[in-house]
């Protein structure tokens, strides 16, 4: 199978996504850190969830599936969590930094906000809520956002409490940590507009540019992707969990050739939920749970969302990473330090910078080659990074460039000497004679062997200093010596 095989308007494919991400707040109903703990629990309790018959007094297929399995759930627990998190307690009023973040993304994505708003319970059996059900509020609808391929709507944002942990699982007995439960989560709906996987992935990205210009959580499990599909004469496919918009174009075409396969023997496919994997397969999770899982929250009073608060929110609206590309790229970055100081997140180091010293890509050198290289090699926690190398150690190295007390390629031998916790005085003294020092084992090692090759000088060059050195540098110091 090759993904441009597929004819996806004649297969009749629609798909809409479901992106739920984590707000780098504390939690949504209480005031708990929002931290993930890796230490043993301090206490764990033990509970079992029966499914309950809703509204209309029907069981939920979704409830009944889980309900069956007959589970016993335990709940790790820390000094960072409190009575909401076991549902002892009644749910505090809503975060509302958590809330501004949440106003912010709204707008970003176009949509209207809603000034009355009912918090919800919406049931969730398997156990991941202390509770049985997730409290989430909707926020704003009728967005959209523009790609290559036309309009896709949003339908809707929402704020969710993120769920416990799951950390074993053995027989019918379920461990959860508790230190998840309740993170904000901003839960981003589109409308099924999406008719092929590539736009489905533009969608993703867009979507996630406006997340990161936004008070968010980092890293891996910080952003969930689910996406909605279906097919004609298949079935309605709800992904969970796809890890990052590459893998949505895959998984699209590995699920249409399943259901291809399947209407091909012409078997019936029923609505799924399914689990995405990492190659781009999927299995089967549970049945697609049926409308009608959600019931007000007794517990708190309607939201209401002041014109003042919006119109506060669109003041401070963050610049998307488009624009802030633009920006400085007017600075005279070129493109390859512009991602890297990007990807590495340190805008605020590198602005404060350029007011000292107009040479932004001699900055983001520095900036990068500290945090990317230096740092790590000498496994440095964030903390000490922060304290060997400050933005004004940075602002003295650069200085002392730029008033050619030391070279440009001296900056590497100073930072390694910074990061063993010396003083830039001394840093600087050290890479002085270190100069000296490595050209006196260069002239060794032509002189013990000569004749060779400017390159094969330079490998035994990089494997005497274990690649610690300057490539570049290297490469000067022999061309002195060899023709
Ligand atoms: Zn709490």
């Amino acid at each position: 199978m090759t993904e441009d095989e597929f004819d996806y308007q004649k297969l009749g494919f629609k798909s809409g996504l479901e992106i739920h991400q984590q707000l780098d707040t504390n939690k949504l109903f209480c005031n708990c850190p929002s931290v993930l703990r890796m230490e043993e629990p301090d206490f764990s309790v033990k509970r079992k969830l029966h499914a309950v018959a809703g509204e209309g007094g029907e069981i939920d297929i979704a409830a009944r599936h889980e309900a069956e399995k007959d589970k016993e759930f335990i709940y790790q627990g820390y000094d960072s969590v409190c009575l909401v998190e076991l549902d002892e307690e009644p749910p505090h009023q809503i975060n509302s930094e958590a809330l501004k973040i949440a106003l912010r993304i709204s707008l970003l994505l176009n949509a209207k906000i809603l000034p009355i708003t009912q918090i919800m319970r919406k049931t969730v059996i398997n156990g991941s809520n202390t509770s049985g059900f997730q409290r989430t509020v909707l926020i704003a609808k009728d967005g959209y956002v523009e790609t290559e391929s036309g309009r896709v709507g949003i339908e809707g944002i929402a704020l969710e409490e993120d769920a416990a942990r799951e950390i074993s699982k053995q027989g019918k007995i379920v461990v959860f940590r508790l230190d998840r439960l309740g993170i904000p989560l901003v839960e981003i709906v589109t409308a099924p507009d999406i008719k092929s996987p590539e736009q489905a992935k533009e969608v993703a990205l867009h979507i996630g540019d406006i997340l990161r210009s936004c008070k968010v959580k980092r890293g891996l499990g910080t952003i969930r992707q689910d996406v909605n599909m279906s097919i004609k004469r298949g079935a309605r496919m709800e992904i969970k969990g796809v890890q990052n918009p590459d893998l949505i174009v895959k998984t699209i075409n590995f699920e249409i050739k399943r259901q291809i396969n399947l209407i091909g023997k012409a078997r019936n496919i029923k609505p799924e939920v399914r689990n995405a994997l990492a190659n781009g397969e999927t299995e089967f999770l549970r049945p697609l749970p049926g409308a009608a899982r959600m019931y007000p929250e007794t517990d708190l009073p309607l939201l209401k969302i002041s014109r003042q608060m919006i119109n506060e929110a669109k003041k401070t609206l963050p610049k998307l990473r488009k624009e802030v590309e633009k920006d400085l790229a007017k600075t005279g970055l070129n493109q390859e330090m512009l991602n890297l100081l990007l990807q590495e997140r340190m805008l605020d180091e590198f602005n404060a910078l350029l007011k000292l010293y107009n040479n932004p890509n001699l900055i983001v050198k520095a900036l990068i080659l500290w945090k990317k290289e230096i740092a790590k090699r000498e496994n440095l926690s964030e903390k000490k990074m922060q304290e060997r190398l400050s933005v004004d150690i940075i602002e003295s190295i650069i200085g002392r460039v730029v008033s050619g007390k030391i070279k440009e390629r001296d900056i590497r031998g100073v930072m390694q000497e910074l990061a063993r916790g010396k003083s830039i005085a001394e840093a600087v003294k050290f890479e002085k004679q270190d100069n000296g020092a490595i050209e006196e084992k260069i002239m060794k090692i032509i002189k013990e062997k000569p004749g060779l090759s400017p390159n094969a000088y330079m490998g035994l060059v990089m494997k005497e200093f274990q690649g610690k050195i300057d490539a570049r540098e290297v490469m000067e110091i022999i061309k002195k010596y060899v023709k």
